[in-house]
């Protein structure tokens, strides 16, 4: 299972530091547990997902990729490099992260798995 950062803000702590785990957004400092229609802010400026991955991976996936988000309605696909190789996919939304994000996230395992 890939591990998922977001860009969603915990209600409770007002921060950023919610991880999408078994289909919730968990809170790292309070363990609230949220779905994704009850993320209202992000600490960018898109609503974002993130994962590692490594350069070689994104290229080969770049289709598969583009498509999933296309079908997902994502406004944004990226690559991050964050060193030698290796970087971080980020995934992101205008208005929200959508209802399915579950459906998604779990292609996206299957995708780079
Ligand atoms: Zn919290």
């Amino acid at each position: 299972m890939l591990k998922i950062s977001t860009s969603g803000v915990c209600r409770k702590c007002k921060r950023a530091t919610l991880w999408y785990k078994d289909g919730k957004f968990v809170c790292t400092e309070c363990g609230r547990k949220y779905t994704s229609k009850e993320i209202v802010q992000t600490m960018s400026d898109l609503f974002e997902i993130t994962t590692g991955i490594t350069k070689q991976e994104f290229v080969e996936k770049s289709k598969l990729l583009k498509n999933l988000t296309d079908r997902f309605n994502a406004d944004f696909l990226g690559y991050e490099p964050c060193g030698k190789g290796v970087g971080l996919l980020d995934i992101g939304w205008e208005g929200g992260y959508p209802v399915r994000l579950n459906m998604m996230v779990q292609e996206l395992n299957e995708i780079l798995d």
